[in-house]
């Protein structure tokens, strides 16, 4: 097990000069499902909601309705919905680059991991935390050192320098899964979700740490894969996910082993 002290420097001023743009990614669901919560447990009206409210005049008027089924989804914990698209919220996205980033940067702190809920012993055995990494407190005036993580993707009163979209299923198929007596609406194996990741104020290592967060731990070709969602430490066929780049920052693997060489990352497999 790796123990390394937390690793703080100055942060970094938010409007600092460097590298900035934009990265558009995609990733593939490659196990049976996938299932990001709402925290929804409901049904869904898979009619307009005129044919609904038709629907509701015909029955307050003592009319038979006939299939009324037909206008409800199953109960089932449901995904996040916009505009009718199952997305995986950016918010999830950047919880999973954090916390692998913080299990993998040697003298991160732990803000994401050390508040993980899970103590499976299958997560203990892939990610392997350090039981004792705190978590660091920015204080503008009294503790202005981060972590290489934090002075990235900040911290309570520190901006990130990345921000992350909502990832949008753009192909792909949503079904049921029974688990436990309930239902869980899940993406099906081989669904596509986009989104894309905006950067400023960075050097090429941070670019690296980033790329690298997202799985891409050789170069920018496509990623290892990673666990999302939920199940992903209780079912194999669960919540697993390879990422690859819809349009990537030139030298793109440059900045990978850059990034690579000055912080000798943990290289965790994720598939148990
Ligand atoms: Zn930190």
């Amino acid at each position: 097990m790796q123990r390394s002290p937390i690793r703080r420097s100055d942060y970094t001023p938010r409007d600092k000069k460097g590298l900035e743009g934009v990265i558009e990614l995609q990733f593939a669901v490659v196990s049976d499902y996938l299932h990001v919560g709402s925290g929804k447990y409901d049904v869904e009206i898979m009619k307009s909601v005129s044919d609904v409210r038709q629907l509701v005049d015909e029955y307050l008027k003592g009319n038979k309705i006939p299939n009324v089924a037909q206008y409800f989804s199953r109960v089932a914990f449901l995904m996040v919905k916009e505009k009718d698209r199952v997305v995986i919220p950016g918010s999830t996205i950047k919880g999973m680059v954090r916390s692998r980033l913080e299990l993998s940067v040697p003298g991160s702190c732990y803000i994401v991991t050390g508040q993980a809920t899970s103590s499976s012993a299958t997560y203990k055995r892939i990610f392997n935390p350090d039981p004792n990494r705190g978590s660091d407190r920015f204080d503008v005036d009294k503790f202005p050192q981060v972590c290489p993580v934090c002075d990235l993707l900040g911290n309570t009163g520190l901006a990130s320098r990345v921000s992350f979209s909502d990832f949008v299923m753009t192909s792909g198929k949503v079904d049921y899964f029974n688990v436990m007596g309930r239902d869980y609406e899940v993406a099906t194996k081989g669904s596509i979700f986009t989104g894309r990741v905006v950067y400023k104020s960075l050097n090429s290592v941070e670019l690296g740490m980033l790329l690298y967060g997202f799985g891409f731990i050789r170069d920018c070709s496509s990623s290892k894969v990673m666990l999302l969602g939920r199940f992903k430490f209780a079912d194999r066929k669960f919540g697993r996910v390879r990422f690859s780049l819809k349009t990537s920052p030139t030298e793109c693997n440059k900045y990978i082993s850059d990034f690579v060489k000055q912080f000798n990352p943990r290289n965790i497999n994720e598939e148990w």
